[in-house]
């Protein structure tokens, strides 16, 4: 099956059976979803979700954030993983929003990443999720999930995965594929033991092809 066609088969059975497909962090504005993905780092989202809602009943905003000790901001994290990490730089992204960007969090790639905590994937979810722009964020279940099908060909890198998907992908889509493989990898195309006996793609699948001998 040649790339566009695979594509087009994948797009087709998610927009099926997978319409709604959004991020399962929770979140009312920009500041709270990049709070929420620099916790997200190596963290669940169900434990994210566990800490912030009491996190931002104490910063409600950037503002009250770039004003707090990073001790009281780990007091609130520290169920998460590397919380000392994450608390210096939920303390430094406040600070610098709030110097440098007049505390709103910036809607341009080139601002985003110049703040602690933020890099390239981060950048790239909330300018996809916040402001509806046409980035893909890849994750390690985007990364593994587009090299099983077959999506991408030899990408040994997240940015060469980003690169063969945005080949693909149409515009008006990337949002949604970008949620409809993590969702996939995290519940069905599993790290350690992908479901294959549950999953509804095996027939455009390249590693289910090889894996059972199929031509
Ligand atoms: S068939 Fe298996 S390996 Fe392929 S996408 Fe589905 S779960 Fe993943």
């Amino acid at each position: 099956m040649n790339k566009s066609t695979l594509f087009k088969k994948f797009i087709e059975y998610f927009t099926e059976n997978m319409p709604v497909a959004e991020s399962e962090l929770h979140y009312k504005n920009p500041y709270q979803l990049l709070v929420a993905v620099i916790l997200s780092a190596q963290c669940t989202d169900k434990r994210v979700n566990i800490i912030t809602p009491p996190f931002f009943k104490v910063f409600p905003d950037l503002k009250s954030l770039s004003k707090a000790e990073v001790v009281d901001i780990f007091e609130l994290i520290k169920s998460c993983s590397y919380p000392n990490n994450k608390a210096k730089n939920l303390s430094g992204m406040a600070k610098t929003i709030v110097k440098d960007f007049g505390g709103i969090v910036p809607d341009d790639y080139d601002k985003l990443i110049t703040v602690p905590g933020v890099g390239r994937k981060t950048a790239h979810v909330v300018l996809s999720v916040a402001f509806d722009q046409n980035k893909l964020a890849v994750d390690t279940h985007v990364h593994r999930v587009s090299a099983r099908i077959g999506l991408t060909s030899n990408a040994k890198t997240p940015l060469e995965t980003e690169r063969q998907l945005m080949k693909y992908f149409p515009e008006a889509i990337v949002g949604k594929a970008h949620h409809w493989l993590i969702l996939h990898g995290r519940y069905v195309c599993k790290a350690r033991k992908p479901l294959c006996e549950k999953c509804g793609i095996t027939t455009i699948c390249s590693y289910f092809a090889t894996s059972n001998n199929i031509k």
